[in-house]
């Protein structure tokens, strides 16, 4: 009897019969499957349980039919005392096996003498079928998981073998179908594919790392796949290869990339400087004129700070107007010089304004610096030429107050002259006359001077005033010009004339120009002098310069009046009845600019004036 032979050969739980009873009858309350185990004479021995069975059954698989796993059974004769009879009487165990639904079959010998019953269990059937649905339910759903899986998983040899395949859901890779189980590389790949994989195989071995790697694979003629695979140990010499088919995610990429890429030549086509940085300050983006600005390449600005590309100083103004912005969510703007790596000042405005997703998270702030020197040059040009036009219009207006006074001064002499010669000639004496002529011509010259500086002037000021350098004897070209004016000079004003050079020395000048400076300067010292004060001209002819400074002891010139005195029409508060135009100092200042020299004024009031010009020895070289 096999159940009997399981008893011998291992006990099971053997109970003494004073607890047997408890034990049964807890074992019926807790509804275990039992296995009743009996002697040959109908003692009960103990039982086993369900669990107890299978162990049994397990550590001696060869002495069972699996099936009897599913059986419990009751081994008859039932325990001492009851018999067949009483036990199909028994209502506890009639209701026991009812419940259970195990029907009890008679177990008879070959004299057809009832030797025991043995319970068939639909229990163990029932569970026998929860288990298969269990089991399928659970292949279902590693088959459900493996389809969801895209993945494609095989198992290699060192040497390439195809060990196993797990084929994912969405894979279509060339080595994905049929089933290369027991395949060799060489045999499923393209050449170059094959020996590609191969060397990441033994790469995962031999390092002992996770590779991974990608590849293209034409999957079915004309048609390619973007793959990454992924390798790792599995067993001595042994590797899992999981690959996934990442054509869409590449090509998705690409997509990104080209965007991106038509994002910053975008920013990049912008004359305007373009930066943007996140909320810790770092560049994230910037565009082609920044990195103009900052000299650096687009790898050196991204992922830095302002402290890593700037001074300390001038990064933390950065900063405090990058957290300005942030903090109060506003735009602020700016003006600011910049210093271009060429060297060159561009003015920018500069706005920063924060960056919000589009929920209102913040996200960091854009810069954008626009160049506006030529916008403020054109503003600075306006407001000259407005500044000049109004000097013009300040001019004429000069020009016909003074040009008034001027010409009627002269030429009420004139006419008055005229007109008592005419009326008074014949009683006039030669003297008389001759005093009246010359008055009318003094006068006829005042007029011809006037017209001629305002004459000059307009030529210097337009352009026009030629400056034609030539071979002058500065001594001899002085000694006459102040001879000259000795002459026509009316008051006792004494000139003291100073050579100091070597004698007879030719220099390059504007004969013309030289005398108009000389003249005018002169003229003003003897005009603005007090008699007898002597004036003082000195001319010095150095190795690189030649100085004139002509001092006169004269009224002098107000300090706040000294700035404008080579200005158009200007005249002093000081200077009196002294007349004059104001021309005079304006055209020595354009013919000394012609000669590339410059022109000084010093001046006391009361006590005197020093003007100093000094032009280039050598104009022109
Ligand atoms: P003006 O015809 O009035 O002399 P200028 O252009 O020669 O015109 O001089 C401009 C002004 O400079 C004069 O009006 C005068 O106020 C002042 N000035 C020039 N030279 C002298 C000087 N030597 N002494 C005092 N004031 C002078």
């Amino acid at each position: 009897m096999v159940l009997v032979n399981l008893l011998n050969r291992s006990p099971g739980v053997i109970c003494p019969e004073a607890t047997l009873t408890a034990a049964i009858q807890e074992l019926h309350h807790q509804h275990l499957p039992l296995l009743w185990v009996c002697g040959a004479e109908g003692q009960l021995l103990g039982f086993l349980s369900q669990s107890a069975i299978l162990a049994q059954v397990l550590a001696h698989p060869s002495g069972f039919n699996t099936d009897d796993l599913r059986v419990g059974a009751i081994m008859f004769p039932p325990p001492a005392p009851l018999t067949l009879a009483e036990l199909r009487e028994d209502n506890d165990l009639q209701a026991w096996f009812t419940t259970h639904k195990l029907p009890l079959l008679p177990v008879v010998d070959g004299g057809g003498k009832l030797v025991g019953a043995i319970a068939q269990t639909d229990y163990a059937a029932a569970q026998l079928e929860a288990e298969k649905a269990a089991h399928q339910r659970s292949e279902a759903r590693r088959q459900a998981l493996l389809q969801a899986i895209p993945d494609l998983m095989i198992r290699y040899s060192r040497n390439g073998k195809y060990l196993e395949m797990l084929c994912g859901g969405n894979v279509q890779p060339l080595d994905n179908f049929p089933d290369n189980t027991g395949a060799e590389i060489w045999e499923v790949l393209p050449p170059n594919l094959a020996s590609q994989r191969l060397y990441y195989i033994h790469k995962t071995l031999d390092s002992g790392e996770m590779q991974r790697y990608e590849y293209e694979i034409e999957v079915s003629p004309g048609k390619w796949c973007h793959e990454e695979a992924y390798i790792t140990i599995s067993g001595t010499d042994e590797v899992i290869m999981l690959i996934r088919d990442i054509s869409e995610r590449v090509k998705v990429q690409l997509a990104l990339a080209q965007e991106k890429a038509l994002m910053q030549s975008l920013i990049d086509s912008i004359p305007d400087l373009i930066i943007y940085k996140d909320l810790e300050g770092i560049y994230r983006a910037c565009n082609q004129s920044a990195r103009g600005l900052l000299g650096k390449s687009q790898q050196e600005i991204i992922g830095k700070t302002d402290f890593e590309l700037f001074p300390e100083a001038l990064a933390q103004t950065h900063r405090d107007h990058d957290l300005h912005a942030l903090n109060g969510q506003i735009s602020i703007r700016r003006e600011k010089w910049i210093t271009f790596k060429d060297g060159t000042q561009r003015l920018l405005e500069i706005e920063k304004t924060p960056f919000v997703d589009d929920q209102g998270m913040m996200l960091g702030i854009i810069g954008v610096g626009r160049d506006i020197t030529d916008r403020q040059q054109a503003i600075e040009d306006l407001l000259n030429t407005l500044t000049k036009e109004k000097e013009l219009l300040d001019l004429k207006s000069d020009f016909i107050t003074i040009a008034s006074h001027e010409f009627r001064t002269p030429l009420t002499v004139i006419m008055a002259s005229a007109k008592l010669m005419r009326h008074c000639l014949d009683r006039f004496t030669p003297q008389q006359q001759a005093e009246q002529l010359d008055r009318i011509l003094r006068s006829s010259d005042r007029i011809l001077a006037l017209l001629e500086d305002i004459l000059v002037l307009n030529q210097a000021d337009a352009d026009q005033l030629n400056f034609i350098p030539a071979p002058v004897n500065l001594e001899q070209f002085c000694q006459e010009l102040y001879q000259e004016l000795m002459a026509t000079q009316l008051n006792s004003t004494t000139v003291q004339f100073h050579y100091i050079g070597p004698p007879d020395c030719s220099v390059t000048l504007d004969d013309k120009l030289l005398r108009y400076i000389l003249t005018n300067l002169l003229n003003n010292a003897i005009k603005y002098s007090f008699n007898p004060n002597p004036i003082e001209f000195i001319v010095t002819l150095g190795q690189h310069y030649i100085q004139f400074t002509i001092t006169d002891q004269g009224i002098g010139i107000p300090a706040d009046a000294l700035a404008y005195v080579f200005q158009p029409f200007y005249r002093a508060k000081n200077v009196g009845n002294v007349p004059g135009t104001g021309l005079g100092l304006a055209i020595v200042k354009r013919a000394v600019d012609l000669h590339s020299g410059t022109v000084d004024c010093r001046s006391q009031l009361g006590q005197g004036t020093t003007f100093t010009v000094r032009l280039p020895r050598f104009v022109g070289f």
